[in-house]
């Protein structure tokens, strides 16, 4: 990613998937410089809405306070995300439930990037190590096709980018939640779902 980033003109317009605050930071980090960001915050599969909306603010806040990126909200429907893991429900975590659920927030990303002329897209997911890059990128680079917007491959767990995303949450005190996002993987509700 870092030798194809010295290839791209500084400030070109890139749309970032964010799924929270703390796993923003260490991408908006490496990203800024090159690229001009716009977060996205498309998170359906965030089923619970206090927690939706508390991951947002947290974003909302990060942003405020780096300036680092502009943000693009989203409207809320988990609906969306019940569709796609339909079936799924009792897959392991990072099985193809999460498949889905990469692909439902990444197609989002590239049509809403398609839509407002973006030249790039990418997502924050790869920093967690519970997410797979070779997934995401796969999905990336075929969305990138169908919507004609190129795809930053990118897995920014590695060098040392989860840990520094753990550093700068807590700079900024930001809220860490201690789950992914739905219900299948909120142990507090789910509780049989519990490897
Ligand atoms: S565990 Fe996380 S990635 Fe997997 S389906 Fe649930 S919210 Fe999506």
């Amino acid at each position: 990613m870092l030798l194809l980033m010295q290839t791209i003109p500084r400030g070109t317009s890139l749309l970032l998937h964010s799924c929270c605050g703390p796993c923003s930071s260490r991408c908006l980090e490496a990203l800024k410089d090159t690229f001009a960001v716009t977060v996205l915050y498309y998170n359906p599969n965030i089923t619970d809405l206090a927690e939706y909306e508390k991951r947002k603010g947290e974003q909302i806040r990060f942003l405020r306070e780096t300036g680092w990126a502009d943000f693009l909200d989203c409207d809320y429907n988990p609906a969306e995300f019940f569709a796609a893991a339909k079936g799924l429900e009792g897959e392991r975590e990072g099985g193809a439930r999460c498949y889905a659920c990469y692909k439902l927030r990444l197609e989002y990303t590239a049509r809403t990037a398609a839509e407002h002329g973006f030249g790039w897209f990418c997502s924050t997911l790869s920093v967690s190590p519970h997410k797979n890059a070779a997934w995401l990128n796969e999905i990336g680079r075929s969305l990138a096709g169908q919507y004609g917007v190129k795809w930053l491959p990118n897995d920014f767990k590695k060098q040392n980018g989860y840990l520094r995303s753990v550093a700068l949450a807590e700079e900024h005190h930001l809220y860490r939640q201690n789950y992914c996002g739905c219900i299948y993987s909120d142990w507090t509700k789910n509780p049989e779902g519990k490897k």
